[in-house]
């Protein structure tokens, strides 16, 4: 039975009242638990009709409903969720729980000739667990193979989307380690909750990230430097330019002398002058194309790329594939193609679609605050350390 703590409202016979458990509330007795008949709600299911199936009087509910205004939580049930009910052989029911969630449950007890409504509030129980895995086909598939479920899989992409391209960049043993928390009720797992430190290897670039819960209990998410695993592209790929042209839908053709939209930015600059990647990424395509001249495009993740054309040459160094960082000089401004004058034609391509890279608002990319730096910088050390163990042990467990 939970623990009550005081009635919060009551009305005529009945009462609500309000209760807080503890996952280590002890477990219900043998006896105790013989008496229940447990159901999962169906599509269409009411909590007359599940009554009236366990051979109960079905429109006494109906009443109950209709007299305790907090009972309209069991007008609607929802597929999935379970209900509970004690009821003696042959004897009128004594006890009726509905679990609306792993968090909530409402309690109906019969009290003679009248009912008692008791809303329980579930403190779980959490105990931090690891997984770690290697790709061998897909973050999905790789991922539950390992034990982590779709949810957590899906934080684990969302948290490293930025610096790694999960639908194209992946390779035959990239490593995981993911640590996260588990919600247990009454020693049964309930659920998943929070990453709290993960790390990802991929292409031998190892990216780690840490979380940081505000009071509210939200994560976000730093590298272990305190900086947001969240990145913003430098505003401009030319240092020292001026803007010879800006995004437009529509403008007049320097060269072809008619009306185009413009889906870029230029940057007017001496040939030579460095172009550098606005963000982390890999090379998509390096080379000559059409009126672009010489041209770079690059993958930043599965949303962004950004392309760099007219340029007089490439940095030597870098290949169709290559990954370049943020920053990274990756050839020169030039007036190859269809240029008038030297000047780096800038693309910005969100889904593939070109937008103006100098009004696009990056979401929130900002570092740990100032002062959380150093309850951070303590949290992330104790992870790392922890992210070092576990991601050795998973190697030598499989092998590698
Ligand atoms: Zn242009």
């Amino acid at each position: 039975m939970p623990r009550t703590d005081g009635t919060i409202q009551a009305t005529g016979t009945e009462s609500i009242r309000q209760a807080v458990t503890s996952a280590d509330s002890p477990p219900p007795s043998a006896a105790e638990r013989d008496a229940w008949s447990v159901t999962t709600i169906r599509k269409g299911d009411t909590l007359s009709g599940i009554l009236a199936r366990e051979g109960q009087n079905g429109g006494e509910i109906s009443r109950v409903m209709a007299s305790i205004p907090e009972a309209r939580v069991f007008r609607r049930l929802y597929p999935g969720q379970t209900l509970r009910l004690r009821a003696e052989t042959g004897q009128p029911w004594q006890e009726l729980i509905y679990e609306n969630g792993p968090t909530e449950a409402f309690h109906l007890v019969r009290q003679g000739n009248r009912f008692e409504l008791t809303r329980e509030i579930r403190r779980f129980d959490t105990r931090t667990t690891h997984v770690a895995g290697a790709i061998e086909s897909s973050l999905f598939e790789d991922g539950q193979n390992a034990g982590l479920s779709d949810a957590l899989i899906m934080k684990l992409a969302e948290i490293f989307g930025w610096d790694i391209d999960f639908a194209l960049g992946l390779r035959r043993g990239d490593r995981f380690a993911v640590i996260y928390e588990e919600k247990y009720w009454r020693g049964q797992k309930v659920g998943d909750g929070d990453i709290l430190a993960a790390e990802f290897i991929n292409q031998g670039r190892v990216f780690r990230a840490i979380a940081y819960r505000d009071n509210d209990g939200h994560a976000t998410y730093y590298t272990p430097e305190g900086m947001s695993v969240r990145r913003s592209f430098l505003r401009t790929p030319v240092a020292f330019s001026r803007i010879t042209s800006r995004f437009s839908r529509s403008r007049f053709h320097p060269v072809l002398k008619k009306w185009r939209a413009h889906h870029g930015v230029d940057y007017g600059a001496p040939t030579g002058t460095p172009v550098h990647a606005t963000a982390s990424g890999r090379i998509l395509s390096l080379g000559q194309y059409g009126g672009y001249g010489k041209r770079i495009v690059i993958r930043h993740n599965a949303t962004f790329s950004t392309v760099y054309a007219h340029l007089s040459r490439y940095n030597t160094k870098l290949r169709a594939g290559s990954f370049v960082e943020q920053g990274q000089t990756i050839g020169y401004v030039g007036s190859t193609g269809l240029a008038t004058g030297p000047h780096l034609h800038y693309e910005f391509r969100v889904n593939g679609v070109h937008r103006n890279p100098l009004t696009f608002r990056f979401p929130g990319a900002t570092p740990i605050a100032r002062e959380q730096r150093e309850d951070f910088a303590r949290m992330a050390k104790t992870w790392s350390e922890r992210l070092d163990i576990v991601g050795r042990n998973a190697q030598i467990a499989s092998g590698n």
